[in-house]
Parts: C-alpha cells; structure tokens; sequence
C-alpha cells in the first residue's frame, strides 16, 4: 500500500484528462515539490480492449465498473427519457472511452471565456495545443470513395466543406475526423494524457488509487486540504500551496458542493456548512449534442471498416 504523507504541496483531484497533466507538469516544474494526485478509479480492466479504439462503444456498455453511472433527470424534449452520462472513473478518466475524436474547441467558444477569464482565448490557448500536439499524435482520418460519397452527400445538402476544424475559424461543415490514435505494431491504439503523460513516473508524485475525495477542507474560505475515502478508511491531507479539483465536468462541482461551495439553499437541504455562496456552482451543464444517421446503402456496395473508434456499432 502506498505511503502517503501527512501534507503535500500540491493536491490533484482526479487522474482524468485534466489532471494527469497538470501532475505531471507541477512534478516536471520543480523536482522538489510534493504532488498527491487522488483516483477513485484504479488500473483498466480489459488494456487490450480498452486500447484498441475501435471497440470503444462496446467499452462503453461492457465495463460500467468503470463508469460512475450517472444519469440525467428526464428530458421534457426527449419524451422524458433518462439519458445515461458516461463519465469514467478509472486511471485516465474519460479519456479511456472516449470515442478519441481530436478537436481543440470553437475558436468563439474561447474568446467568449476570454473575456470572463483572461488568458483563456483563443490566441492565449493556441500555443498549448500547438505544444501538446507535439507530444500527442493527431491522426486524420482516411478519405475513400465511401467517405468521398458522403461528403458529397453532405455537399449536396449544402453544408460547406470545412478543410480542418480545429485550425479553420469555424467548426461549421463537414470534415473528416482527427483522432488521438497512435500506431503501435501496426494496429491503432488509444492514447490519453494519463499514458502518454505518465504521472507516477515522477519521484515527487505520489498516485493513490480506489480513493474517493468526498471533501476539500477549508479553514475559513482557504483550502487548507482534503478529506477521501479508500476502503473502509476516511483519510486527511493537508496542503501547502494548492488543490487542483479536476474531476470531471459533474464531480468537481458535486465536490465544491460537498465542500461547502455552493447554493446556500441547496446546501442547506443536507446540512453542509456554506463557506461560500455560489449559486451557479453545479449549474448550467452543457453536454454536446451526438446525433447518428441511419441510411441505407446499395447492394453492390460495401461499407469499409475503420479501425477508428467511431467505426462499428
Ligand atoms: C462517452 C464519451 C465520449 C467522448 N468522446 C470524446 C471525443 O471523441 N473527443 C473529445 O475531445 N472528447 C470526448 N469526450 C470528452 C472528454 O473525454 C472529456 O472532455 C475529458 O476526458 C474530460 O477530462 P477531465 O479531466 O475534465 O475529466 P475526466 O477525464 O473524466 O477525469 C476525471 C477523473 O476524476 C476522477 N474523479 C471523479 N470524482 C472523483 C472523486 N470524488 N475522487 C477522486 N477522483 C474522482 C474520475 O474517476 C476521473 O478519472 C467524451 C466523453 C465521454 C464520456
């Protein structure tokens, strides 16, 4: 069992996408800073399955012990169904089923959160893709007559023809695919920030595994550490400089909350103590729309298979 320490410079909330380079870079940064990075998930079950990016839909239904299992409040415009939000909890986080689609993001998406955030638009961010893409391979995705067909298609219906989404102005059009596929002994394999980044490599990292962070610990309205449950056992940590809560779009806000950040009103519901009064706190998710198309193809035609994640299901 790992030995951990009774404070840390630095806490790292999830080893998701997020957070296994942000542990990475602080150990990189100075080798004599302590990080503790905490995973409520553990090692991948299935390595070969999980890998392989074609099987990525099958990952999605087959293993949901790496899945936290949440689900979304029925939808009045989908006929108050319950839609299932895979969100991971495993070493590398949603990385590891997602379908490895390369995309930077809306170029006006990050001058809109520039000017709330500075240093968040796009020429801010640019020169991190540009530096991240040095160490992660973007692969595109192969054009043939099938896929030639249906951009014709796509032509045919008007949409215009985007060169590259992630440098063109515009994600508007149709494109091909970009994905974070490396090529290994001639099969594609899936890469995320946590096996490319590798955080444990680090001396001054310490990884601990299968512990769920139920609360950051506050001293007034400073941080002062963190409170996780691994097993049976409930643990503290203290921190020297900083918490980094990076534990995905619906456990980072459900964690601020737990902590105390949070709609008083809401708060007030389970008796958690308010440190601060943020009503947007676990609010306003946008989740991006995935919408497929069924059609039918002439009998003298054949579909090629891809070895992409997005190729069969
Ligand atoms: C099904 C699916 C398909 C997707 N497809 C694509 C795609 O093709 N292209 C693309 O760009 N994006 C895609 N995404 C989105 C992308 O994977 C995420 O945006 C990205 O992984 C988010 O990174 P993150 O670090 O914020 O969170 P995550 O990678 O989810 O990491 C969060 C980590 O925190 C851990 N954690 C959570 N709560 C706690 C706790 N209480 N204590 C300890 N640890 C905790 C989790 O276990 C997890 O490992 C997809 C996502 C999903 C779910």
């Amino acid at each position: 069992m790992t030995e951990i320490n009774s404070m840390y410079d630095y806490i790292v909330i999830g080893a998701g996408s997020a957070g296994s380079i942000v542990a990475s870079k602080l150990a990189a940064s100075d080798s004599n800073v302590s990080i503790l990075l905490i995973e409520a998930g553990g090692t991948p079950p299935n390595p070969i399955e999980m890998f392989t990016p074609s099987y990525w839909f099958e990952v999605l239904q087959k293993y949901p012990e790496i899945d936290w299992g949440y689900k979304s409040q029925p939808q009045p415009n989908l006929n108050n169904r319950v839609i299932k939000l895979a969100q991971a909890k495993v070493l590398g986080g949603s990385a590891l089923h997602n379908a490895t689609v390369y995309v930077r993001g809306g170029q006006s998406d990050f001058n809109a959160w520039g000017e709330v955030a500075p240093g968040w638009s796009w020429n801010d961010v640019l020169p991190y893709f540009e530096s991240v893409e040095k160490t992660m391979e973007v692969l595109v995705g192969q054009t043939d007559d099938f896929i030639n067909d249906l951009f014709a298609a796509a032509k045919e219906y008007g949409l215009p023809e985007n060169p590259n989404y992630n440098t063109s102005e515009s994600q508007y059009g149709y494109a091909s695919f970009q994905f974070n596929n490396i090529t290994l002994d001639s099969l594609l394999c899936r890469e995320t920030s946590y096996t490319t980044f590798l955080p444990e490599r680090y001396k001054n990292v310490t990884l601990v595994t299968r512990a769920i962070v139920t609360r950051i610990l506050f001293k007034g309205t400073q941080a002062v550490g963190v409170e996780y449950v691994q097993g049976k056992n409930k643990y503290s940590v203290d921190v020297e400089n900083e918490i980094v809560l990076s534990a995905g779009a619906i456990a980072t806000p459900k964690i601020l909350m737990l902590s105390g950040i949070g709609d008083e009103a809401e708060l007030g519901k389970f008796d958690i103590d308010v440190v601060v009064n943020g009503k947007e706190v676990g609010k306003n998710l946008h989740d991006d729309l995935f919408v497929s198309a069924g059609f039918s193809i002439p009998e003298n035609k054949t579909v090629p298979i891809y070895p992409y994640s997005l190729e069969r299901w």
